[in-house]
């Protein structure tokens, strides 16, 4: 049953989108890729174990609460629906990648009992229905109503898009309607103090042409930030309500909420073109991830009330970056990718995905973090602030887990594009690509590599006779890097946007290698990063690494580590269960059993600089981040102290 035309953002005939996603089925991932296995394992695993959680969760029971009110109990968040529109999601992509329906009893179920639930005029909320959050549209501020509006459009487009079953997208458009209508008030339409819908409606309009979806999506933006909401709980920030989004260019609030909300914009640019929004985006952008980033591409610093930080205000151990936060990151920086073309965007999806998101899940693919910490420090309990010291099964929370399955089981729809001049592959893993190069020619890529253990990615090209550009994303880290087309090594011009272009007539068994140098790098954060100021991290390629404690040597405790960037750092085999290839060897300083005191005097010989101690000499061995807390209960630090000298 594959009927996989479009993925989650079908701009293909966007006006303002330089570059334009492939039909869905048109990427594949080889599982033996780093992409492919991860989708293996959530078909296997993760979907499964989303569908089993989220029943016992009794989300299911609140929608059938809906449809007949009894005494029962209302269980867990007023949002919980929304859990089971990402599900749904999930098994719609799943479904389409995999061209078979092993989730169609469950689905079909769930819409029979969303059917139900949905009230005669269109309105579908079990939390509202089943009489707890008062009356409907009264609550937006806290009651998610459109948040949870907008993860059933999502699914219902996709479920329509991927399997060709339209009844979900019935039940959807039948509240879209409704939400339509209620928003054309002399007030203004309705808006959610949790951004999401607004990608949704925008999605919703490419899916089904209806121009009244596009104009609500519209209205929502422009009805930002003129203090609908009165923010009594967390400000009006939290809720994305403090200023209006051409004038909100400083990353703030509830980072999700944040996040959702400029990718939201971003859609609505490339269907409108409205030029000041792209350039508020943008200015967005660079304050989100030029001062408000952490090296894995988390984002999201405090815990009270989730939200972004003041600039460098990135603790590694207090962080909190959301799985979810991540998730919409990637999201965001893929609309603006198709509206610029500008590779930066196509680096940030490419950090977030292989260290945040990929750290959130682990690799039995039934646990998860909801907060992805960059340190985890001996006996730390985080169990009661959703940063627990390893993954769970589940969370009260349930966010982010179904928001992996869905994003992954769709995954392939982020890695490659095309446009008039011809294909661009942003991100890379062991496939295969079809795609018609601009003439309509059949073009075939076969892509072989081992990325993100190897910087080698060859791609053998069928490209009938036509002349067309392949475009291959340069990643910043990237400092040294070579082209070559059938041994024939190219130089490589600047190009603004990052990418390697070639643009010539194309035959058949066409070789091109692109390597990627990966040494191993210390990298240091900016002088008003006070958290990690004197410290370094440790990436190679996109990877952060990071030193757990059951690697190094007995006795000798991660935080008394001090490292030498001057020293060699060597590359080596993973160990064993960690599901990686590559780990980093090293020689790090342990320092002499100082004054035991939290706080002391410093002796005349400190004061005046003049004493250099130099600790005991030991190796250390440094993992991928992503693959950390995969073999028990362990300490974890990415950013390391360095030698004073
Ligand atoms: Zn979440």
């Amino acid at each position: 049953m594959t009927r996989m035309s479009v993925g989650p953002v079908d701009a293909g005939a966007s006006p303002h989108a330089v570059l334009r996603p492939l039909p869905q089925d048109t990427v594949v991932f080889a599982p033996a890729g780093v992409f492919g296995a991860w989708q293996q394992l959530n078909r296997e695993a993760t979907i499964d174990h989303c569908i089993t959680e989220v029943e016992a969760a009794g989300v299911l029971d609140n929608l059938r609460q809906a449809a007949e009110p009894s005494d029962r109990v209302f269980a867990g968040f007023w949002f919980a629906d929304s859990d089971l529109y990402k599900v749904l999601e999930a098994i719609a992509w799943e479904t389409g990648r995999a061209g078979d329906d092993s989730w169609g009893e469950f689905r079909r179920q769930a819409t029979e009992i969303l059917r139900a639930a949905q009230a005669p005029d269109g309105y579908l909320n079990s939390w509202i229905q089943s009489g707890n959050g008062g009356e409907r549209w009264q609550g937006l501020e806290m009651s998610h109503e459109l948040y949870c509006a907008g993860h059933l459009i999502q699914a219902a487009v996709a479920t329509d898009r991927a399997t060709g079953d339209s009844s979900l997208l019935d039940i959807a458009i039948r509240l879209a309607d409704l939400i339509a209508t209620a928003s054309n008030t002399a007030d203004g339409p309705l808006i959610d103090g949790h951004p999401e819908i607004e990608m949704a409606l925008v999605e919703l309009y490419r899916h089904t042409g209806t121009q009244a979806y596009l104009d609500l999506a519209v209205q929502m933006v422009e009805a930002r930030g003129r203090g609908r909401f009165e923010g009594k709980h967390f400000g009006r920030a939290y809720l994305q309500d403090h200023a209006p989004v051409r004038e909100a260019i400083e990353a703030t609030g509830h980072a999700v909420r944040q996040l959702y909300l400029a990718a939201g914009v971003a859609d609505v640019y490339l269907e409108t073109g409205d030029p000041s929004l792209l350039e508020a985006n943008e200015k967005l952008w660079r304050s989100a991830f030029e001062q408000k980033t952490y090296i894995t591409g988390g984002q999201g610093s405090r815990h009270r009330d989730e939200a972004f930080g003041d600039p460098y205000e990135l603790p590694p151990d207090r962080a909190y970056a959301e799985t979810c936060a991540g998730i919409a990151s990637f999201m965001w920086n893929w609309r603006l990718l198709l509206a610029t073309g500008k590779g930066k965007y196509a680096d940030a999806m490419e950090r977030v995905l292989l260290n945040t998101i990929a750290a959130s899940t682990s690799l039995d693919g039934r646990h998860f973090f909801y907060s992805n910490v960059l340190q985890r420090r001996d006996g730390h309990d985080g169990t009661q602030e959703d940063a627990p010291s390893q993954r769970l099964e589940w969370y009260a929370c349930a966010c982010c887990p179904p928001n992996v399955a869905r994003l992954v089981a769709s995954l392939q729809h982020y890695a490659v594009t095309r446009n008039e001049r011809g294909v661009q592959m942003h991100l890379f893993s062991q496939g295969s690509v079809d795609v018609a190069a601009p003439d309509g020619t059949g073009v075939h890529l076969e892509i072989d590599t081992s990325y993100p253990w190897s910087g080698r990615v060859d791609v053998t090209v069928d490209g009938g006779g036509a002349i067309w550009e392949l475009a291959l994303r340069i990643p910043r880290w990237c400092t040294a890097v070579t082209l070559s087309v059938d041994d024939e090594v190219l130089s490589i011009g600047a190009d603004p946007d990052g990418y390697a272009r070639i643009q010539r007539r194309w035959g058949s068994g066409i070789k091109v290698r692109l390597v990627l140098e990966m040494a191993p790098r210390w990298i240091g954060a900016h002088a008003h990063v006070d958290a990690v100021r004197g410290e370094l991290a440790l990436t190679r390629g996109p990877l952060v690494y990071c030193v757990e404690q059951i690697d190094q040597v007995p006795g000798i405790s991660i935080d008394d580590l001090r490292v030498d960037p001057m020293n060699s750092v060597n590359v080596i085999a993973a160990p064993a269960r960690i599901g990686a290839e590559v780990a980093l060897a090293g020689e790090a300083q342990v320092l002499p059993p100082a004054d035991q005191a939290l706080y002391r005097a410093l002796s005349d010989s400190e004061a005046a600089g003049s004493e250099q101690t130099r600790g005991t000499r030991v190796p250390f061995l440094a993992v991928p981040y992503f693959r950390w807390a995969n073999r028990g209960d362990s300490p974890m630090r990415v950013w390391i102290p360095a030698v004073t000298s």
